[in-house]
């Protein structure tokens, strides 16, 4: 469903430049969740930032469901993204904003009517378990809780994708679980394919199907994580 070729990145332009990812291959099926792992500078923010369009390859090609997304105009780049959701490792929420409005930020970009938009919030208030919390700030939630508003805002618009990076790295290892233990839930739930960047090995091994190890911006080995990582 996620298909990169030849993919080359390159920043900056004379002698100024920095390679972030050289010729990288990479197949990611549909309803899979697919872990990214490598040391700081290997090139996975880049990898995560092609993917979801907000850089542009230097050469290569990236394919989701079929379209390639280095032939794509502005408008339907826009178009896209919305199929695309996000999450962070420090969150990226409104601070000045509620959970409810959080969460139906997107869905207002979208123009979505605010009748559909309270179904659509108060479904996904239940889904991360945050009902109680729809009138807090993010100031008055918990590391765990604001991750989960930032899970049920990348799912508002009932993307194709989810693309985490380095979601659980400011959490403590009991938050940590629970936030995978709710990402693979809604994978089985929707079948959602979920991609995921962490520089954490226990991350991987507690919910990747496959792993992809990317060191200088290429991809050194890759297959399912109990081949990859063998468990002792
Ligand atoms: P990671 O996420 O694995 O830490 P990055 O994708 O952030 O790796 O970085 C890969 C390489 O590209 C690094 O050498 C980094 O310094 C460089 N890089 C990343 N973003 C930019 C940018 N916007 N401009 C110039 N160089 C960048
Ligand atoms: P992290 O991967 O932990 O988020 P990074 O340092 O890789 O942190 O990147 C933080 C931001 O800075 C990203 O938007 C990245 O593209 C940018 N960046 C990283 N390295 C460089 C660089 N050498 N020059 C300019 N921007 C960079």
């Amino acid at each position: 469903m996620i298909r990169l070729e030849h993919v080359t990145k390159v920043y900056g332009k004379g002698k100024n430049t920095t390679p972030a990812l050289s010729d990288l291959d990479l197949s990611i099926e549909k309803g899979e969740i697919f872990g990214v792992i490598g040391h700081s500078g290997a090139g996975k923010s880049t990898l995560i930032r092609c993917i979801n369009l907000l850089e542009r390859p230097t050469s290569g090609h990236i394919w989701i469901d079929g379209v390639d997304l280095t032939k794509l105009g502005k408008g339907a780049l826009q178009a896209r993204r919305r199929k695309i959701g996000m999450i962070f490792q420090h969150f990226n929420l409104l601070s000045s904003a509620t959970v409810y409005d959080n969460i139906a930020f997107p869905l207002r970009l979208a123009k979505t009517p605010e009748k559909n938009i309270r179904t659509r919030v108060d479904e996904l208030l239940k889904l991360v378990g945050l009902e109680a919390h729809a009138q807090k700030y993010p100031a008055q939630l918990s590391g765990g809780q604001k991750q989960r508003v930032g899970i049920a805002r990348a799912l508002s618009s009932d993307p194709d994708v989810l693309l985490c990076d380095e979601a659980t790295s400011a959490l403590d290892p009991q938050t940590t679980d629970s936030i995978l233990k709710l990402l693979l839930d809604i994978n089985q739930r929707f079948n959602l394919t979920i991609v995921l960047i962490t520089h954490e090995m226990n991350v991987i091994q507690s919910i990747c199907d496959r792993v992809a190890v990317i060191h200088q911006g290429g991809i050194v080995e890759q297959g399912p994580v109990a081949e990859v990582f063998l468990k002792p």
